[in-house]
């Protein structure tokens, strides 16, 4: 099992690593720069490799990092999706000399134009993305809750969106539980939704799943994180869900609202639950 949890990279690579280590964590996510956007920090490349070598002894799964929350492929300004794919493109350089493969992307923000004018938009920018996609990266498509007017919150939404993009290889998927559960995906039947997932967007583009209670109920469209067990979800759900042995192949990601020891705490109570 990959388990891991966000955690900030402001004191470098190695420092992040060395966070989760003590976590007592394999795997873990961070932003590409300030969630706000901003300038990203110089890479160093001892520290990287100083990373790798310690997650090497730590048997370390795959690692993601997030785009900030500023990107928006569908904004109505121009500017904006210009700066988001130029920006995006930056980030996904940055990733490859880090040896990190995935980059999770929200889907984007329609703002009140429409979902499908919103949606075609998206598709435009990924494609040029695509395009161009520095080898051994993909960008991961994160699953949303439908919030105001975000988009990728169906399985129809992000399946038409790869379809689109010509069922391009280097373009995944990340679920996250909360967003399910808010987008109205109802988790206390994993292997419905599960089933659901693979026949409409295909189970073998699932590569990375945020682990987070949610708390608002089924079907809210809100994007509130709970600490597992203290939401909508509970931990019986959340047990159904990290025990299914195809899921233990991809990184499992916390971004509960925790400091590191709640993190910890979060990780021990899953390894425990799946022993
Ligand atoms: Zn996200
Ligand atoms: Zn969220």
């Amino acid at each position: 099992m990959w388990i891991g949890a966000h955690v900030s990279i402001a004191k470098g690579f190695f420092e992040a690593v060395q966070t989760v280590v003590e976590m007592k964590g394999n795997t873990l996510q961070f932003f590409t720069r300030n969630p706000r956007g901003g300038k990203a920090r110089a890479l160093v490349p001892e520290e990287i490799r100083a990373a790798h070598d310690l997650m090497k002894i730590k048997n370390f799964g795959l690692v993601v990092a997030h785009a900030p929350y500023t990107y928006n492929l569908a904004s109505a300004k121009k500017g904006v999706r210009e700066f988001s794919r130029l920006t995006i493109q930056e980030d996904l350089l940055r990733i490859k000399a880090m040896g990190v493969p995935y980059l999770v992307l929200h889907v984007g923000s329609h703002g009140g134009q429409g979902e499908e004018k919103g949606l075609a938009l998206v598709i435009e920018g990924l494609r040029e993305i695509l395009a161009d996609l520095p080898d051994e990266t993909m960008l991961l498509l994160e699953g949303m809750s439908g919030q105001g007017t975000e988009l990728g919150y169906t399985f129809e939404q992000l399946a038409a969106v790869i379809l689109a993009c010509d069922n391009n290889p280097g373009l995944g998927v990340c679920l996250d539980s909360c967003h399910l559960t808010g987008a109205g995906y109802d988790l206390a039947d994993w292997v419905r939704i599960k089933g659901e997932f693979d026949k409409i967007v295909g189970w073998d583009k699932l590569k990375a799943f945020h682990l987070n209670d949610s708390l608002f109920p089924l079907g809210s469209r809100r994007d509130r994180h709970a600490k597992l067990g203290e939401g909508y979800l509970g931990l019986a759900t959340i047990k159904k869900i990290i025990c299914d042995q195809d899921l233990q192949k991809i990184p499992l990601i916390l971004e509960t609202p925790n400091d590191n020891l709640g993190y910890a705490r979060e990780i021990v109570l899953i390894r425990e639950a799946c022993s």
